[in-house]
């Protein structure tokens, strides 16, 4: 009997979890799907944990209404009455004040400061008397001009150097298309008059959620990859990625098991791969030219530290994320999970994350958990949101791969490395780590259901296709 083919998969985040179920569907009789994931569980960024009873994610996610009906039909069937459809409640902190998120017209014009609103209002009769294409060369460039100064200078530009670490005059135009969905004047007041009544569309203003963390859907999407024959690896990382005349040999795989380590050499016939594409980049042998080895190291990843907090009290607030645009507070987002999946249990619990973005190994990275929550603290203390109950626990996870940083010179790094490994035989990179996009979870499963399509029964791959929907995701534009 003919050898079974191994279809590796690197990488059990909501694209490879995808990919591997995509796959299995198929039914093909000599496929083995084996998914390669460092952790020791499913979901990458996606993923949620418990403690204290109580849900928590890796920063604020939701499922937003956006995502495609033939995911949105899978995750349904998959997940039932625990996917929840929730209305959106989060507010924003701008001039000092906090304002409804997603932004709200009647409320903007009751809460925010008279000199915002006289600001932007200018900004706007101004914009059709400013010189038309004048050239875009940034971040900053596009949005002064399709949004004006004052939205800028007091919610985009402190955000994006909170976010990505640079000033917006260093961070690429590519940015503002794909990152900033209201990137002009129409845009926005085309979002915020979508949210009133009469006008507004079914699902605006809301979101999907599970009731067990955002990280039920992937813990759903193992289960089913489990259920129909895929195999993992957990707590196992890739070594070694072997290629013998131009095609896939063998990976080498280094598992640990506590403190001892084991190395197995797994047959490879196709590889997804769904790690930052940086890191794959090393892990090719034989080795890529030195030449595009340093252009990928010069794409960086900014990273993240999640605070979190176990409150003595059964709510904190009744909403459920502050976004903190202002670039003088460490953090830029905290989420109260309880709020989504909208559970009063545990009774007398809740619990808040903080989004910290920073530079892996830079100075808040290496701070301690005990001096992070103190900072924490005090500026919940300085928004006007003090904790006034006992933190019965505060502790951190770290991310070193979080936000792709697309700055002046990104895209000649990415074009390089990405033409480079899209002409390798066998092995596809794609996910938002692999292809170095800020996509949202159904931006990454969309990409798994197309490269699924993309393999023939044997093993070939359809390469003008890929390039096509590689066109399609490109188009992609994130939700906060
Ligand atoms: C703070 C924050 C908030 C977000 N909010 C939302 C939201 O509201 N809605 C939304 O839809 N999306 C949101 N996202 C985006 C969402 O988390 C990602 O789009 C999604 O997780 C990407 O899935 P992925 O599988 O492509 O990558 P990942 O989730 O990063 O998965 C990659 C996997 O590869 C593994 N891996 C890495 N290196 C190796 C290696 N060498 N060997 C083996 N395994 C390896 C990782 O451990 C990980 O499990 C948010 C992201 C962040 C950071």
């Amino acid at each position: 009997m003919e050898e079974k083919k191994n279809i590796i998969i690197l990488g059990a985040g909501p694209a490879g979890l995808t990919l591997a179920l995509q796959l299995l569907r198929r039914k093909q009789p000599d496929w083995n799907v084996i998914i390669v994931e460092q952790k020791s569980y499913a979901g990458g960024i996606a993923a949620s944990f418990q403690e204290e009873g109580l849900y928590f994610d890796f920063g604020s996610h939701r499922l937003h209404p956006s995502t495609s009906p033939e995911i949105m039909r899978d995750l349904q069937e998959l997940l039932g009455d625990d996917l929840l459809n929730r209305p959106r409640n989060g507010r924003i902190r701008l001039l000092n004040r906090f304002v409804k998120f997603p932004l709200n017209p009647v409320d903007l014009l009751l809460h925010l400061p008279l000199s915002f609103v006289l600001g932007f209002s200018g900004d706007l009769l101004l914009k059709p008397f400013h010189r038309k294409n004048q050239p875009q060369r940034s971040f900053a460039d596009a949005l002064m001009q399709g949004l004006g100064k004052t939205i800028c200078t007091t919610f985009y530009f402190p955000y994006a150097r909170k976010l990505w670490g640079l000033p917006p005059q260093e961070i690429s135009l590519i940015q503002a298309q794909r990152r900033v969905a209201a990137n002009s004047f129409s845009k926005i007041i085309k979002k915020v008059l979508s949210l009133l009544p009469g006008i507004k569309k079914e699902n605006a203003g809301r979101f999907f959620y599970p009731r067990q963390g955002f990280g039920q859907i992937c813990a759903v999407l193992a289960r089913e990859v489990e259920r129909l024959g895929g195999q993992f690896y957990y707590s196992t990382t890739a070594e070694d990625i072997c290629f013998k005349q131009g095609k896939p040999d063998y990976i080498r795989l280094k598992q640990y098991k506590g403190q001892a380590v084991e190395f197995i050499d797994c047959k490879s016939d196709f590889i997804f791969s769904t790690i930052p594409v940086t890191i794959l980049a090393r892990l090719l042998n034989p080795a890529l030219p030195q030449q595009i080895l340093n252009a990928g190291q010069k794409l960086k990843y900014r990273s993240m530290i999640l605070h979190y907090l176990v409150l003595e009290t059964g709510q904190f607030t009744p909403f459920d994320a502050h976004y903190l645009p202002d670039d003088h507070l460490i953090i830029s987002r905290l989420s109260e999970t309880k709020n989504y999946y909208a559970s009063t249990q545990p009774q007398g619990l809740t619990g808040l994350c903080s989004e910290i973005p920073c530079n892996f190994g830079d100075e808040l990275w290496n701070m301690s958990d005990a001096a992070i929550t103190e900072k924490v603290l005090q500026e919940l203390k300085q928004i006007d949101l003090p904790v006034q109950c006992h933190v019965r626990k505060a502790f951190t996870k770290r991310l070193a791969f979080v936000y792709p940083i697309y700055d002046q010179n990104f895209a000649d790094h990415l074009e390089s490395l990405d033409k480079y490994i899209l002409q390798i035989s066998g092995l596809i990179s794609l996910g938002r780590q692999g292809l170095f996009a800020h996509d949202n979870t159904h931006h990454t499963m969309e990409m798994a259901y197309r490269a699924c399509e993309c393999l023939d029964s044997a093993l070939q791959w359809n390469a003008e296709l890929w390039k096509k929907r590689r066109e399609e995701f490109a188009g992609h534009v994130v939700e906060d």
